[in-house]
């Protein structure tokens, strides 16, 4: 059995290419004018082909097209399909149907995207530190107790950046001058330098056209980080295939009346655990489950049962640093701390299911 992000470690190693580098040097004939349905098909078939060769280590057969300049990509094609879901945005499962490309706004409230922050992040679990961390604006969540509500209610705050500067920024944290080829040499570990691109928010699922296009500008060799609540649509999943080497999950609510009191959202239990089964197929699986007071039997429990079932490969941080923050005061269950032995059963919970605990 693998050991938990062993291609992660792979990539950080120079031995392996971030899957998004590998996506830019597939060549796929497609034409803009070609219906969505027809490209979704195309979409399909390279990404099988693309596990499959990962799969058996034959990356570099020669059965698979290498990019000439003048042709389109795997990343490309993802770039005209996740632009077409803007016209009537589908990208996560509250489907608002807008047209975000004509300036319509749906229930993130995210048009063009807007970064609150983005620095080296020294606080995240010690397989991705230092973090070079995008904090967008704006979430598709509500939650009640929101530790960054400060960003994620206001969509329009912060900054915008071309997805040229914040690719040349990546090469910048990277520790490299961006060049015109991909870098794949082995990288000495320093603290000053970032070892992956940590996409979060609010949730990064909103400005995922414009995480497409940053890469397309992006050059180095670096681990591509999905840091979010999991709420997207099945075609949004499949745009992350091939993109995305590590899935750092939130993983909250073991029922979905939780979910719809706290966090506003329907049928979260089957839409989040459906798209953790999906990315433990494409990638490689962190899952954080922060323990809320009060919420150890209806949410902890569940939530860590359900990881032992069918998450084994994933690594799992049970985390105690609940906050009653936000409008956490106008729901009594979760208007405290996390008490010890609260946090002491979660815990001893996760090990008792033998699950690889950060
Ligand atoms: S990303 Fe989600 S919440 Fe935002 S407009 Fe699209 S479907 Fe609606």
């Amino acid at each position: 059995m693998k050991q938990p992000l062993s291609r992660y470690y792979s990539i950080l190693d120079g031995k392996s290419k971030a899957y998004y580098l590998l996506s830019k040097e597939i060549q796929v004939d497609f034409s803009p004018s070609q219906p969505d349905e027809e490209l979704w098909k195309l979409h399909t078939d390279q990404i099988a082909e693309f596990h499959l060769h990962i799969d058996n280590e034959k990356f570099k057969s020669k059965s698979m097209k290498r990019l000439d300049k003048t042709a389109r990509s795997l990343l490309d094609l993802k770039l005209e399909l996740a632009k077409r879901m803007l016209s009537r945005c589908e990208i996560c499962e509250w489907r608002c149907c807008v047209n975000r490309n004509e300036g319509f706004k749906g229930r993130c409230g995210v048009l063009d995207p807007r970064i609150a922050s983005e620095f080296l992040h020294y606080g995240e679990e010690p397989p991705l530190i230092p973090s070079y961390t995008i904090f967008f604006s704006g979430c598709n969540f509500k939650c009640v107790f929101c530790q960054n509500y400060d960003i994620s209610t206001h969509p329009d705050e912060g900054i915008y950046l071309s997805p040229q500067r914040l690719a040349a920024k990546i090469a910048e944290r990277f520790g490299r001058i961006a060049s015109s080829t991909a870098i794949s040499a082995t990288k000495v570990w320093s603290p000053m330098f970032a070892v992956n691109v940590n996409w979060v928010g609010g949730d990064p699922t909103p400005n995922l056209y414009y995480v497409l296009e940053v890469l397309r500008h992006t050059v180095v060799n670096i681990p591509q980080i999905w840091n979010s609540n999991m709420f997207l649509t099945e075609r949004s999943m499949e745009l992350l295939d091939g993109i995305i080497d590590v899935y750092l999950t939130d993983f909250k609510y073991g029922n979905n009346s939780c979910a719809r009191r706290l966090s506003g959202v329907q049928n979260y239990f089957e839409i989040v655990s459906r798209n953790h089964l999906l990315a433990a197929k494409q990638a490689e699986v962190i899952v954080r489950h922060l323990v809320l007071p009060n919420h150890i039997e209806c949410c902890t429990k569940p939530v860590l049962k359900w990881i032992a079932e069918n998450l084994s490969s994933a690594l799992v941080n049970v985390m105690d640093q609940y906050r009653p923050m936000h409008r956490a005061y106008e729901h009594r269950d979760i208007n405290r701390l996390l008490t010890p032995s609260e946090f002491e059963e979660a815990y001893g919970f996760a090990r008792e299911l033998n699950l690889h605990l950060v």
